[in-house]
Parts: C-alpha cells; structure tokens; sequence
C-alpha cells in the first residue's frame, strides 16, 4: 500500500518508549536510518533492546541525546531527516505536580520539537503520537457526542489539571501540535490518536502505565473484582503500523483514531482466564460501582470520586473506519493481544504469585 522510503533518515523522539520500540523495529526492518532521541544516552540498559533489533535488521540507529524541556535539544537529532516521529510525551497517573510532570513536558515539548521540524528544510511530515485522552475526558461524554461514537472531530473538552490531568495534557500538546502546524506550510502534520495500548513491550523495563494495567489482571490487586469501565485497546503491534502508515502514505493528513476493540476491562481480563485462569488472581467479575466510589480516594490514589462518577458503569466507543479506509489498518484479535502482553509478564518474572 506504501513504500517506505530509506534514502533519508528519520527522527524518533522518546525512542526508549513502549510504544516508540515497536515503530523503530518497523524502521530499522524496512532499511531506514533512525535517529533516535533519547534521554540519557549514558543509561544504555534503556535501549539495549533496539541495539539487538538493529544488528539483524538493514537499518541503522543513530542516538542523540534531547530532552522535550530543553530548548533546541532536538536540532542534532533532527539534521538532514524528512519524517519526525514524536512519541516523547510522560505516560503515567499517578503525580503529585501535573503541570510540571505531564503538562510542561507534553505541551512545551511538541512546541521545541515542531519547532524545530520549521528550522530543519529536510522536514516534510512530522507523526505525533497523540491520543484518544486528545478525543474524549470521561465515558460519561459518549452521551453528548454526535452519533454516540467518539471520532476525529471529537475533542476533550472535560479535563483539566485537576481532573484527569494525564488527558489534559495530551489534549494541550494536540492542540499545540496543530496551531503550530496551520501556521506554516513547509510540512504536514498527521496525528495518532491511539486508545490505551496492550500487547508486548520490546523494553521490559518500560515505564508506561501500559504495564501497570496488565499486571493488575494477574498480581492480584483486582482479584475482588475489575472496575467497570469500558475502553478501548490497541495492539502496540498495530500501532507501530498506524505510525509507518502515516510516515509514508502520501496525502495523509490530520487525526486517526487508532483502536481496534470497544471493549472494558472485564471483558480483556476474561480473554486470559482460559490460559491464566487457573494459576493467576485474574479478575471474574466487575466491582460495584458505589463500592469504587466509597474506597478509590483511599485505595487508588489518581482515580478520584469524580472519575469513579463520570466513567464507571460508562461504555467506551470509538470509531477506527477512517484508520481502515486511509491507513489500511488491520486490527488483531484482543485475546491475542492480552494473551501476549500476560505470557511476558510471566515469562519475565513479573509476578510473584504465579
Ligand atoms: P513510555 O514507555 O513511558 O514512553 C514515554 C517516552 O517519553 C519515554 O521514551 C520517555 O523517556 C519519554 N519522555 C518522557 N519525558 C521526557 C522528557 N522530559 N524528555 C524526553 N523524553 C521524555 O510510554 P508509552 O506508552 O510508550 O507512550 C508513548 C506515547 O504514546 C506518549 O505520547 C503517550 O501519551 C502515547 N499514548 C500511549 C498510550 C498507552 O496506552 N500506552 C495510549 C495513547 C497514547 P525516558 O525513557 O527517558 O523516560
């Protein structure tokens, strides 16, 4: 459908990311030069795992050392690249400072790296990992959305720092992305709108909360029940292939929602009980909601009673037709998802019950 083209190197921002190793092992396969950001260029236990990808694969990978805060940290990196994959952006819930540890880094990073994608000629598509947090707040906005389906015309319009901040600021960095963008025309911006990622990490030690939520399947912290909220799930697999297909299709432009299942969390820990059911904690039925509602405050610090409120109980539906029809997505099954994402976990020790 696409070809990907390897005379020019790209840029992959966050590059030590869960999300970030699947799209730099599509890369380093198809022969393109990476230039991946990086943190800390001294911490190589962090991307030991694209070094390995690398000595098998034609492509090559350059690191480069950039932090989102620092101003012009992105213009090495940057150098001589046509795409720019921006990934970089804090995945977690629980913070003491949102502004400083999701908001600061989110927003004020896609403006250092957009830009410099404007002072970079060679820049013709930049692909923002975005996010459906971008697209919808709480479940509970289904019901005043048009059509009772969340698609690309949708927007956040319901968080805030204090009221799911890690939603916020991927809606304020969208947002940037896009004033930015309309503002010149040297290149094209297409955004990825995943919803929340499952599937098998190429960094075990990854710190998206990805993990966190399979892990709580099987180590027992929801073996009184799951909470019942409906989502929606991606393979990082197919992601990886959104993001290459967004890179490389010519005339592609704007949002996309990428998700291949509506689904809650019940129905995802239930597609493990066959293989796992018997051996792990794995959660059989969904917590009442006025049960979520009296303990979260206590029990799971980041999950307020608002959130409880305007989620639980909620179906979650997201429309992917435009990800099929412009990016020739095709989604895996969900059991197939879950299922690989538990067995690493387990193959790596992660659980002490198991
Ligand atoms: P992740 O594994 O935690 O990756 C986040 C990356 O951002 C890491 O490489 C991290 O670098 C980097 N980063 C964070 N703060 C930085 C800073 N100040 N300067 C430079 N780099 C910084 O999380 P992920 O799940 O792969 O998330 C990747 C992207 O996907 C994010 O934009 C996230 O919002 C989006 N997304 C994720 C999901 C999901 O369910 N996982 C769903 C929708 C959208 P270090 O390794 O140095 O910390």
């Amino acid at each position: 459908m696409y070809e990907v083209d390897t005379s020019t190197p790209v840029l992959v921002t966050g590059a030590t990311g869960y999300v970030a190793g699947w799209i730099v092992k599509r890369l380093l396969e198809a022969g393109v030069t990476v230039h991946a950001a990086v943190r800390d260029p001294s911490n190589t236990k962090k991307y030991q795992h694209l070094d390995e990808i690398a000595a098998s694969a034609p492509g090559t990978i350059k690191y480069f050392k950039a932090d989102l805060l620092d101003e012009g940290a992105y213009a090495a990196a940057m150098a001589g690249c046509s795409i720019v994959f921006h990934t970089a952006s804090p995945f977690v819930i629980e913070v003491k400072d949102p502004q400083r540890e999701l908001v600061d880094p989110a927003k004020l990073g896609t403006r250092n790296v957009l830009a410099q994608a404007g002072g970079t000629p060679s820049v013709k598509r930049v692909v923002v990992t975005s996010s459906c947090a971008a697209v919808y707040g709480d479940n509970a906005d289904l019901a005043t959305t048009a059509g009772g389906v969340f698609t690309e015309d949708d927007w956040n319009t319901t968080s805030s720092l204090t009221h799911n901040p890690y939603s916020y600021s991927k809606t304020e960095a969208e947002k940037e992305a896009w004033k930015i963008a309309d503002s010149q025309r040297q290149w094209e911006l297409v955004t990825i709108n995943p919803s929340l990622v499952m599937g098998p990490g190429l960094n075990p030690d990854a710190t998206s909360e990805s993990f966190n939520m399979i892990m709580q399947m099987g180590d027992g912290s929801q073996k009184r029940g799951a909470p019942d909220v409906g989502i929606g799930v991606v393979d990082v697999r197919d992601l990886a292939e959104a993001h290459l297909g967004a890179a490389y299709i010519p005339g592609v432009t704007g949002r996309h929602i990428i998700s291949g299942h509506d689904t809650n969390l019940l129905e995802m820990a239930a597609t493990l009980l066959p293989k796992y059911g018997n051996d792990y904690p794995i959660p059989r039925r969904a917590l009442p909601k006025w049960l979520m509602w009296l303990v979260a405050p206590m029990v799971a610090p980041g999950i307020s009673r608002r959130i409880v409120s305007r989620n639980f109980g909620y179906p979650w539906k997201g429309d992917n037709s435009k990800s099929i029809r412009v990016l020739g997505m095709k989604y895996r099954p969900l059991a197939d998802t879950m299922n690989d994402f538990f067995q690493q976990m387990v193959d790596n020790g992660r659980f002490s019950n198991g």
